[in-house]
């Protein structure tokens, strides 16, 4: 893997570091590279840009991401580009700062020097952490007919709403929780 996504938190100057790059869906799906569960059917090239700062021996990392991943809709069962970004705040430091406050403290986290970051498993887990279990292709997707089970989207349902004796119909009385 490029040494661009790797950062040691051990080199960063009072300076800080930052950085903004096109993470490319192979990287991102390689399950050969970083150790964070790679992520599936990537579209495009994410983007990443945040910048380390390093403080009173705290490194704080902030940025902005955003990836576009193909799903299912839930609601039309169609295939479409669901489009999601974030920003994350992170701190860490090579040992726990006692001076602070227990709650500040809590966020930190401990790493061993020379403290690598690796930047692609950093984007996967915050990818992972606004990860939806279900999601539709647009609020005004209008769904599968109970009926006749044609997407009403782009067809007309042939059932003309007579659909009592559907299969379809004994799943329209059954709730799911969003
Ligand atoms: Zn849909
Ligand atoms: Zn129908």
């Amino acid at each position: 893997m490029s040494d661009k996504v790797c950062i040691n938190l051990q080199d960063i100057s009072a300076a800080g570091k930052s950085w903004n790059m096109d993470i490319t869906a192979a990287v991102l799906m390689d399950v050969n590279c970083g150790d964070v569960d790679a992520l599936k059917h990537v579209c495009d090239d994410a983007h990443w840009q945040g910048a380390i700062e390093r403080a009173y021996g705290v490194y704080t990392l902030r940025g902005k991401w955003s990836v576009s991943v193909l799903r299912q809709c839930d609601r039309c069962m169609d295939k479409f580009e669901w489009g999601i970004k974030g920003e994350c705040a992170r701190s860490y430091a090579f040992e726990e700062p006692l001076d602070m406050e227990e709650e500040e403290r809590a966020d930190i986290e401990v790493v061993s020097p020379p403290g690598v970051l690796n930047l692609v498993d950093v984007l996967r887990e915050e990818v992972w952490l606004a990860w939806k279990p279900c999601v539709i292709c647009k609020d005004s997707c209008k769904g599968l007919c109970q009926g006749c089970g044609v997407n009403l989207n782009h067809d007309v349902c042939q059932c003309k709403g007579d659909y009592s004796d559907s299969p379809f119909a004994a799943l329209a009385k059954m709730k799911f929780d969003a």
